[in-house]
């Protein structure tokens, strides 16, 4: 027997609640901001469990500087809006849902 989803009632391989909440409610906020020494961050807010923690590092990796997680909230060292976006949307997040 297959796990039913609790949000829909379905059994899990046909329901989409996973991915309609990644379309619908993830509200995905990027932007550059001027931290502590007018040094430049870019934040990246609306990341939730697993992908905060994955995607903090993945970008810390990939755009090889320094960055943080606090309160669900990534701060990453430097101006990386332009690459963050694009490696968000490669993770599935449509282009529309991140506000910058
Ligand atoms: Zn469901």
């Amino acid at each position: 027997m297959s796990e039913i989803c609790s949000t829909c009632g379905l059994p899990k391989e046909i329901c989409a609640c996973q991915t309609i909440e990644k379309e619908t409610t993830t509200k995905l906020k990027v932007y550059t901001t001027k931290k502590r020494f007018n040094k430049l961050v870019t934040v990246v807010e609306g990341l939730q469990g697993n992908e905060l923690e994955t995607g903090a590092k993945e970008l810390k990796r990939k755009l090889a500087c320094g960055g943080s997680v606090k309160d669900g909230v990534i701060v990453l060292q430097g101006d990386h809006l332009q690459k963050t976006i694009e490696y968000l949307v490669k993770l599935g997040y449509p282009r529309e849902i991140i506000k910058t």
